[in-house]
């Protein structure tokens, strides 16, 4: 693409908003456009309203950027969205009526039947759905949670070849999930913390409209049990699960770690700029995955796997590891984004 596409942020000053200015900041086909963030910060240089806690350094020319207000007044026509579930419901609304494609990390829309949840390497097609939206002029798809996406991208290989009945699944999750500035840090140092506000019942209803099937222009949720413990712990960045599954027919250890790693999609296919070349990564080594080694694999955006055993429960059980801000929100988004650019549909 020779003209890149001019890109609103908002929610730019939060934790997932920092990572897609990290992410979009050198972008072959997008272009900052606008950083939008609260009252709170609009009208300020966007490096004094921001605690940067990137590793990598604020590009000056985006630090001196004026932080915008959410009021869909500024020029472009993509959006994405990291504001905070509080507030995201309207101002994505209004974004959409104006014209923009929003393409949204936050839970508000997720459910909407018209609203894709949308993960390019499992269900491409739910992005029909955008045709029979209402919201005005623009689009409104959305990401799932961000524990969610590293379950079903393990899951999905697994589906396709042997089918996936019932999951249990328990995750350690790190702290850049909670925002900025998260729980305290009194709360988490030297401690767990065995509570997550909704996210258990995030991870077991997500599940069934991503893998659900597109029947006359509606998604018809999958059947699949899902159970979900969520913990909070002193990790940084990257959700670690430790998954069970029962499978629909018998398979043996090789056919499940093949089934994962040969498993290419759409995004594989097109060679979107985001798109990890291998989705799904099988590590042998009986330590791994860890968050500090792997959750930077591909680029943020592939999910590591090991551990694979037999359950004495169910069939199979492992363990998997996935970047929360980058695979499960921003670089998810931009990919999103990326999808539907190929496709003819921004
Ligand atoms: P966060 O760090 O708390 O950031 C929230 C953002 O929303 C900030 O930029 C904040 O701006 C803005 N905001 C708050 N109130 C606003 C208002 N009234 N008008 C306009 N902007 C407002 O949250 P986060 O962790 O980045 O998460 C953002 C969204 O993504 C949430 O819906 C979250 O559930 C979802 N999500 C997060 C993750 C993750 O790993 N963190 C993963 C997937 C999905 P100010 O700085 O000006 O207050």
């Amino acid at each position: 693409m020779e003209t890149k596409i001019p890109v609103v942020i908002l929610g730019a000053t939060g934790s997932v908003g920092q990572k897609f200015v990290e992410l979009l900041k050198d972008h072959p086909w997008f272009r900052i456009a606008a950083l939008c963030a609260s009252e709170r910060s609009a009208g300020k240089q966007y490096k004094d309203a921001v605690n940067w806690f990137q590793s990598s350094e604020l590009p000056e020319h985006i630090g001196q950027m004026i932080v915008q207000p959410c009021d869909a007044t500024v020029m472009g026509r993509l959006a994405f969205s990291a504001l905070d579930a509080a507030v995201a419901g309207s101002i994505e609304q209004a974004y959409a009526k104006a014209g923009y494609t929003v393409v949204s990390n936050s839970k508000n829309h997720r459910h909407h039947p018209d609203v894709p949840l949308l993960v390019p390497e499992i269900n491409a097609s739910h992005l029909e759905l955008i045709q029979g939206q209402q919201f005005g002029e623009g689009k409104i798809i959305t990401n799932p949670n961000c524990s969610t996406i590293g379950l079903v991208m393990a899951l999905k290989p697994l589906v396709d070849a042997f089918g996936v009945r019932e999951v249990s699944v328990v995750t350690m999750q790190a702290l850049s999930g909670s925002g900025y500035p998260g729980v305290s840090s009194l709360d988490i140092v030297d401690n767990a913390v065995p509570y997550i506000g909704g996210e258990e019942e995030k991870m077991e209803k997500e599940p069934l409209k991503i893998f659900g099937d597109l029947i006359n222009g509606h998604v018809e949720p999958a059947v699949m049990s899902i159970s979900a413990t969520c913990n909070r712990i002193a990790v940084v960045d990257g959700h670690m699960e430790c998954v069970s599954v029962r499978l629909g027919r018998s398979a043996n250890a090789q056919q499940i770690i093949e089934a994962w790693e040969d498993y290419r999609a759409e995004p594989q296919e097109m060679g979107l700029p985001m798109a990890p070349v291998q989705p799904v990564h099988y590590h042998r080594e009986d330590n791994y995955p860890q968050p500090r080694k792997h959750r930077m694999l591909d680029k943020g955006m592939a999910v590591s796997i090991g551990r694979l055993r037999s359950c004495s429960i169910l069939d199979w059980k492992f363990t998997l590891l996935s970047h929360n801000t980058i695979r499960g929100a921003a670089g998810g988004a931009i990919l999103n984004a990326e999808l539907m650019a190929e496709m003819g549909l921004l």
